[in-house]
């Protein structure tokens, strides 16, 4: 069986083809970095248009490179939740067209829980149960994984998100968007303990969240004070602006490495699986190795590539085929999360 998958959640217009045994047979990602560059974020009304120009591009290349015709297309599943409103809406309704053009299955799965998922097409063994961490642009959350569709929160973020603090401290810093990797790149030649920013929860061992709202303000203030300030033509020391780099991405490591120990700890289970483009850290990779190694732990972050948003994440469309979870044409796009 041979399944096409869409995701359009954010800023990554993607399709892949995957079979029923988890082999990739192709996947394609267009980004739209360079697009949202000068905003230093996401703009919602420019990633849906970018989607509606890249999604049929995307859609045949995914399969042209799988070596098969669109009628060859046993199901077609898509990203319907959550995400931006009108990106979920480009790829819901190409995949709705696509569905029942080639009267086929069509199948929407949780994009969250894809990118745990991910860990399962990676290392090719079942990953549940599990603790999963999702470390993202929008969600920082520790769960219970019982099965691909039963996940229970333990805790998460009370304000940003992981990915979305890099992204505003990069920029405060003058570096490129996304603020991830280059951040991280900067703080390469930094000290991490140069400066001693927050973290926020981290010896309260009676919870499982984070909070990064606050050392994204202690950042601010150690690189401008509290006043109003243009970042743009603010000018940072080579040497200042990589120990500040390095201190803040040490700052967010901890909490989410101490806050993943904390969770093996409050529930027993020993397997860890991450995904997110935050896990494509290299800091937190091997931060996160050594403790769940250290506890004789088993420890699954996703290979770079499918750390951040792609259609790979689409193969859990395939736990839902077997449990017979298939929907239909009324399938909507659902922007925020519902929590059961
Ligand atoms: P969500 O999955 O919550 O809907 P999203 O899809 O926008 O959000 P992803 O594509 O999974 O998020 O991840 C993007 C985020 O990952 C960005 O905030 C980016 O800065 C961050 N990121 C990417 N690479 C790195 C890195 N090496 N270090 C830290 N953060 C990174
Ligand atoms: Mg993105
Ligand atoms: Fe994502």
């Amino acid at each position: 069986m041979k399944i096409l998958t869409l995701e359009t959640t954010c800023d990554e217009t993607a399709a892949a083809v995957i079979t029923d045994e988890l082999n990739v047979l192709s996947s394609v990602v267009a980004s739209q970095d360079e697009l949202h560059q000068k905003f230093a974020g996401v703009v919602p009304e420019i990633a849906a248009r970018a989607h509606l120009e890249r999604c049929l591009p995307v859609i045949h290349e995914a399969v042209h490179k799988a070596n098969l015709e669109l009628s060859d297309i046993d199901a077609v599943a898509v990203a319907h939740m959550p995400g931006l409103a009108g990106s979920l809406l480009v790829g819901v309704t190409a995949a709705k067209t696509l569905a029942w053009l080639l009267d086929r299955p069509l199948i929407g799965i949780n994009h969250l829980q894809g990118h745990i998922y991910a860990c399962q097409v990676a290392f090719k063994k079942p990953i549940f149960p599990c603790i999963g961490l999702i470390i993202s642009g929008g969600h920082s959350t520790i769960y219970h994984c019982r099965s691909p569709f039963d996940f229970e929160p333990l805790g998460g973020t009370i304000d940003d998100a992981a990915g979305e603090s890099f992204d505003k401290v990069a920029s405060m810093l003058g570096l490129p968007y996304p603020g991830g990797p280059s951040l991280s790149k900067c703080a390469l030649n930094g000290d991490p303990k140069a400066y001693a920013f927050p973290r926020p929860f981290l010896n309260d061992s009676s919870r499982l969240d984070f909070s990064f709202s606050g050392l994204k303000t202690a950042v601010r203030y150690e690189i401008a004070g509290p006043g109003a300030v243009d970042f743009k033509s603010l000018v940072i020391d080579d040497q200042r602006k990589a120990d500040i780099a390095a201190s803040f991405e040490q700052a967010v490591v901890d909490c989410l490495v101490g806050k993943t120990m904390l969770a093996m700890q409050k529930t027993g289970i020993s397997r860890v699986c991450v995904g997110g483009g935050v896990a494509a850290n290299r800091r937190f990779r091997e931060a996160l190795e050594q403790r769940v190694a250290a506890e004789g732990g088993e420890l699954m972050i996703a290979p770079m590539h499918l750390c951040t948003d792609n259609a790979v994440l689409g193969a859990i469309a395939i736990e839902k085929i077997k449990a017979g979870q298939v929907d239909d044409l009324s399938l909507d796009a659902v922007p925020g999360l519902i929590r059961s």
